[in-house]
């Protein structure tokens, strides 16, 4: 990865992380999940790769997820592209008016987002959703690459405790000022940060919380309400 401090085009950061090998466990998996394949996408060739972030250059509402789907986003190559997770995001950003279309099947569809920028902790898809901690610390420079080039960001929509910290800390890797001593996640805070972006946190909208009533699609939406009145805020 480079160490300038410049800002990177949001370009070359996606070239830096499609072509990244940091973490043997994680480029293993992904390539034999591309290898294997679901019975129902046997069809398919799998992207089995880093995936890189994707949206609106100009994005006001930056959103961190935790990491690709194993037969998501590691199949189709775009973030939240193909499952259950990208169904909950996709519709309600549609919705709300910052998504083209509502559904998000293939990463050839033309869909385009209006003033939303979408990203993860980490961007190999990881086993059973848990990367590890030296994962996650390797993949946080590309997010902090990202929060630099995406300049127009007012809102950053955190989701779950994963997404959260890695918000955090890629803050402290800019050399930003912490937001308080021990901040911590929980589903619905709304924190001004001191370079005047809100952060708002929500549960990942994964199947293990929609599937369960953890988080509902009242829960869900109203974090896309509250985005959009902050940004209207500031
Ligand atoms: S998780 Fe991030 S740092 Fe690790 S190999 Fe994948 S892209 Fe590279």
């Amino acid at each position: 990865m480079s160490t300038t401090r410049h800002a990177l085009t949001l370009e070359q950061i996606a070239d830096e992380i499609v072509r990244c090998d940091r973490c043997p466990r994680l480029v293993e998996h992904c390539r034999e999940i591309a290898r294997i394949r679901r019975a129902a996408y046997r069809g398919e060739a799998y992207w089995g790769k880093p995936v890189p972030g994707f949206g609106d250059p100009g994005a006001w509402l930056l959103i961190v997820g935790l990491a690709p789907g194993a037969h998501g986003a590691n199949r189709t190559g775009r973030m939240f592209t193909g499952d259950k997770s990208g169904e909950w995001l996709y519709g309600e950003l549609h919705s709300q008016g910052l998504a083209s279309r509502p559904d998000s099947l293939r990463a050839n569809d033309g869909l385009t987002l209006n003033g939303v920028y979408i990203t993860a902790a980490a961007r190999c898809a990881p086993p059973d959703n848990k990367p590890h901690p030296d994962e996650l610390e390797r993949c946080r420079g590309f997010l902090a690459q990202e929060m630099e080039s995406l300049d127009r960001v007012k809102v950053v929509l955190a989701l779950g405790k994963i997404g959260f910290e890695a918000v955090l800390r890629a803050r402290r890797d800019l050399g930003r000022p912490a937001i308080e001593p021990k901040a911590e996640f929980w589903h619905g805070s709304v924190r001004l940060m001191p370079e005047g972006v809100f952060l708002v946190s929500s549960y990942h909208p994964s199947q293990q919380n929609t599937s369960t009533g953890k988080l509902t699609p009242t829960m869900w939406s109203a974090t896309f309400t509250t985005a959009l009145k902050l940004r209207n805020r500031l």
